[in-house]
């Protein structure tokens, strides 16, 4: 009887694996989980970097870690403003990416420029490569500006799921309220009027893998 059972449970295995695969949909092996690495460049207050952790994990389903800080990357520094160039900045994050790292939000508190249309070197608060691995923010303009500090962590919370949002692919919206809207040059008004969320509009170009990480 013994010998049976074992045949008749083998039997009934062998009909639950045929069975399965047949069943099976063609589902892809799960990614490995995306690691969102923010880095510190220089001094960066705690309750900044918390900050941009906490806004970036209410928007995504992926790990936040913070890594340990870095100096600003001297190749960066432009001497004739006294400030950094973000889009070197970018580049060697780049060159010298964070092990493991999906993608990169670089953090400081320094003063960060970039060429904009004609104007050589122009202060912004924040640039992201689209569809790249890493984005910069700075807390620079929005502590010269902010009367509270809540004003300011709204701000920089705001500006990070911006910059982010370039490195997910998205390009500046029109829709009303966006947090993906073009600042204009206008680091604070932009970060007031924004919902701090992606619109459908942006959100229905994402493919449907990097969809399923946004909340
Ligand atoms: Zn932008
Ligand atoms: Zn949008």
């Amino acid at each position: 009887m013994r010998t049976r059972r074992v045949v008749s449970l083998g039997l009934l295995f062998v009909t639950l694996v045929l069975v399965g695969s047949f069943m099976a949909p063609a589902v892809a092996e799960p990614s490995p989980e995306r690691v969102v690495a923010i880095v510190p460049l220089g001094k960066v207050r705690q309750e900044f970097l918390d900050t941009v952790r906490q806004e970036l994990q209410s928007r995504m389903k992926v790990r936040i870690r913070i890594d340990p800080a870095r100096e600003l990357p001297q190749e960066a520094w432009y001497a004739p403003r006294s400030r950094w160039r973000a889009d070197r900045i970018l580049d060697w994050l780049d060159e010298n990416p964070p092990e493991g790292a999906w993608k990169v939000v670089a953090v400081t508190e320094a003063e960060i420029s970039a060429t904009k249309g004609n104007v050589l070197d122009w202060g912004i608060a924040g640039l992201g490569n689209i569809g790249g691995p890493a984005c910069l923010v700075s807390a620079h303009i929005y502590k010269k500006h902010s009367k509270t500090k809540e004003a300011l962590l709204r701000r920089l919370g705001d500006l990070a799921v911006h910059e982010f949002g370039h490195t997910l692919g998205f390009p500046h919206c029109e829709e009303k309220g966006c947090v993906m809207a073009d600042a204009k040059g206008k680091a604070i008004s932009s970060a007031d009027a924004s919902s701090g969320h992606f619109c459908a509009k942006c959100l229905g170009t994402l493919s449907a893998e990097d969809r399923a990480l946004v909340k």
